[in-house]
């Protein structure tokens, strides 16, 4: 009910939002059909940052806010930033998709990097006398044959997909958030479900490939974060929590479902004290949380456009800065998660029960 109030209050707002931005096109530049706008200037819809004092794009044609994508406006670096990492993650899953076996070369490549651990762990097993010959036998092909025995993928695409459908919603989202009021409010609910959907697909491949050999745990954390995921998608598509000031609590679950993770990593952990690609996958991960707390950072505090209003339109401001750190963090997922599917390409259950 709510919903249909918003609505029609939308379709109300959006004529008269056209038509008072065409008056301000007309007194302000009658050579330039579709000029930069000021924050003052703007639709009350498109008021989010008062830090931000110039370049805005209001109501702008879809044509023409598609063609944006090559001009100057405080959302390029917006678009940009998420459109690279899309392309990024898409010829990262056509490469992994095209060359398995060169994916497994890369990844010995840099687990061999870490040497010290993996060998200390070997003689570690050594050590440990007969009971653990299997495992060293399992740990020298690692590190000698890059050949791959049979384990499922889907987990590793499924955090692939995810990443690239948050990154692809919300380059769509800056781009042509500018065209309508009512598009604005989609186009912001599609974003907020890209981001849900990145969180909880980043699950996958660690949850997946860890717990593979229990399965009731398994099936527990994976059950757990998508059920966490549906309800945040919930919560954050009714109509109230749409609005700018909400944004904390918007954040706070986004943080919420980021911390569940917590429970299964230090169970795996636990569980896998002694594994040799512990500290490999420790620093991918721990690289991934750092990223995504700093990009938070910035996107709540609003630094550094808040310490100097209107130096930081085109470049610089935080949402970009935030952008950047959330493919930074999707990349060190990627890495933890190769590892993951390395692991379990090589060494089954029967290796490690
Ligand atoms: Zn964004």
């Amino acid at each position: 009910m709510d919903q249909d109030k918003n609505k029609k209050t939308s379709l109300l707002t959006v004529p008269e939002d056209n038509c008072s931005s065409k008056e301000r096109i007309d007194s302000r530049n009658k050579g330039e059909k579709y000029p930069l706008l000021s924050y003052h200037e703007l639709p009350d819809y498109m008021k989010d940052n008062e830090y931000i004092l110039d370049y805005y794009r209001a109501n702008w044609p879809i044509k023409e806010a598609f063609f944006s994508l090559f001009r100057w406006h405080n959302e390029t670096l917006n678009v940009w930033t998420h459109l690279l990492g899309f392309l990024l993650f898409v010829g990262l899953t056509l490469a992994n998709l095209v060359d398995v076996p060169q994916m497994v070369d890369f990844v010995t490549m840099i687990t061999e990097q870490f040497p010290s651990s993996a060998e200390s762990n070997i003689s570690k097993n050594l050590s440990l006398g007969p009971t653990k010959l299997v495992d060293l036998k399992q740990e020298s092909s690692i590190l000698t044959s890059p050949e791959i025995t049979t384990t499922t993928y889907w987990p590793f695409y499924v955090f692939l997909c995810g990443s690239m459908f948050c990154l692809l919603s919300s380059s769509i989202c800056h781009l042509f958030s500018c065209h309508s009021h009512r598009l604005n409010i989609h186009l912001l609910h599609i974003d907020y479900v890209g981001i849900t959907v990145m969180i909880i697909t980043s699950f996958f491949p660690p949850i997946y490939y860890v717990f593979q050999c229990t399965p009731h745990l398994q099936i527990l954390y994976l059950t757990g974060i998508t059920i966490m995921g549906i309800c945040t998608i919930i919560a954050l598509l009714s109509p109230a929590l749409s609005a700018g000031k909400y944004r904390s609590l918007r954040v706070l679950l986004f943080v919420s479902m980021g911390l569940f993770g917590l429970i299964p990593a230090v169970h795996a952990l636990a569980l896998n004290w002694d594994d040799p690609h512990r500290n490999i996958t420790l620093a991918y991960e721990s690289g991934m949380a750092l990223s995504y707390l700093i990009g938070t950072g910035f996107y709540v505090s609003r630094i550094p456009e808040r310490w100097r209003p209107g130096w930081f339109d085109l470049a610089g401001h935080s949402h970009q800065i935030f952008h950047v750190f959330v493919v930074m963090g999707a990349l060190a997922h990627y890495g933890a998660a190769q590892i993951f599917l390395k692991y379990r390409s090589t060494m089954g259950c029967d290796a490690i029960a």
